[in-house]
């Protein structure tokens, strides 16, 4: 595992990431570009020489968690070069510049090359850079990590009505096959047992890589040492039969997938400009369960698009219920500058789409809870993480991404192990370590 030398630096460094796992993979990259240069990593908050804040902007909300931390960074390192770098700086670069404290702003392409300024006096520097380079190495860091994520595409050439990634991080393109398996032997030369493939819409890998998909999932499960693959999050479009054959024949890839559906309804669906209809959504879900029956499933979920009418929530609410999926992510819309939605009419009023996202949140547990508790019985292989709250347990992820408990005085950090699925008890999946 990649660990921290504290010995010989004379110099720290703060991260604090936002927003989605490719972000804190790409923190990961950056970090570790400090550490090779001296630098100890201390937790955000502590007096350091460097603040390194990557930023998200999907919604309002990120936008005002960005500058909260700005401030809060400000204050406990007065002296600290401060960077903010990522889909936020990309965006709104000159409003970061007037804030106090701020040093460097790097947009998405320029965050890598922060080592270049270091040196630089100069404040309010800002950085955006619209080259797009593709940096592919990227992974976890930090002591508390088991598991990796591999960047092997960025950017989106989609439009969907809500969603302002496209303008923070550019055209898609991706890494090549090459690259990839260099990284991931990197990984598992580190120690990584699992590795999650990572990007901002990878189904576009093959379309922008010029190499295929599949090709690059053969050559990386290839790689010795990486036990468990997973995918993060793939569009329902691009799931291709082709690619769930090479998934089901191979044996390091788990059976966890997240397919975004957004809306259960056609009309909001097409108003979204998404890239499928409800019918093929539900026949991706469909032909993964008859590939991977065990499969737990996210789908992120958008509640209360403009001119989402309480019918047509309810479709949504109807079609999460109804199809096999586990893991819910849900959004409340909000309006992005920028975007189309931003334009359209009929809003919906913030009370109901606080109330059409409990309703979901409730739906989302009990659908959660039913597949914890119907896997009781069963055994899984298990990646032990880290020591519970308690103490008592360690934790860690089956396959098909359930968290389980075992009560154990062993480390077992970073291994995996066969356990069996005990009981299922407030809300915890418990476990026995088979021997
Ligand atoms: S697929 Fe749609 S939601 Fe996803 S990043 Fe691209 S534009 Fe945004």
């Amino acid at each position: 595992m990649t660990s921290i030398e504290t010995s010989i630096q004379d110099k720290v460094v703060a991260f604090h990431t936002l927003g989605c796992r490719l972000n804190f993979s790409e923190t990961g990259t950056i970090a570790r570009g400090f550490m090779e240069r001296g630098y100890a990593v201390v937790p955000f908050g502590e007096p350091a020489d460097v603040v390194f804040i990557n930023t998200c902007t999907v919604t309002d909300g990120a936008d005002s968690t960005c500058r909260n931390l700005i401030r809060k960074a400000h204050r406990s390192s007065p002296e600290a070069k401060i960077v903010v770098a990522g889909c936020y700086a990309q965006m709104e670069a000159e409003a970061i510049s007037q804030m106090q404290g701020v040093d460097l702003i790097l947009g998405t392409s320029e965050k890598y090359k922060v080592f270049d300024y270091l040196g630089e006096e100069e404040r309010q520097l800002v950085k955006i850079d619209k080259s797009q380079d593709f940096w592919g190495a990227a992974t976890s860091f930090g002591e508390g990590h088991t598991r990796a994520f591999l960047k092997i595409q960025d950017g989106c050439n989609y439009i969907c009505s809500f969603c302002i990634i496209p303008q923070a991080r550019g055209r898609s393109r991706a890494i090549s096959i090459d690259q990839a398996v260099a990284n991931a032997k990197t990984l598992a030369a580190e120690g990584f047992k699992e590795v999650v493939l990572t990007g901002v819409n990878i189904g576009e890998y093959e379309a922008t890589s010029g190499e295929k998909l599949t090709d690059l999932l053969e050559a990386l499960f290839a790689v010795e040492g990486i036990e468990r693959w997973r995918l993060s999050s793939v569009e329902p479009n691009t799931i291709t039969d082709e690619l769930l054959g090479l998934l089901k024949a191979s044996p390091k890839f788990l059976n966890h997938f997240h397919i975004p559906m957004q809306s259960g309804c056609d009309e909001v669906l097409t108003s979204m400009r998404r890239k499928y209809t409800v019918q093929e959504y539900r026949a991706v879900i469909e032909k993964i369960i008859s590939n991977f029956p065990e499969a737990g499933i996210g789908a992120d979920m958008i509640v209360g698009h403009p001119g989402e009418t309480p019918e047509q929530f309810q479709e949504t609410y109807a079609l999460a219920k109804e199809l096999p999926l586990t893991h819910f992510h849900l959004f409340p819309f909000s309006k992005r500058k920028g975007t189309t939605a931003a334009n359209m009419q009929n809003y919906v009023h913030s009370a109901a789409k606080k109330e059409r996202l409990k309703a979901l949140e409730l739906l989302g547990q009990a659908k959660l809870d039913l597949f914890s508790s119907d896997q009781v019985g069963e055994t899984s292989e298990v990646l032990f993480e880290k020591r519970d709250k308690s103490g008592e347990c360690f934790e860690g992820y089956t396959s098909n991404f359930v968290r389980v408990f075992v009560k154990t005085d062993s480390d077992l950090k970073n291994q995996v192990r066969k356990v069996h699925l005990t009981e299922f008890l407030n809300g915890r999946l418990m476990g026995e370590i088979l021997h």
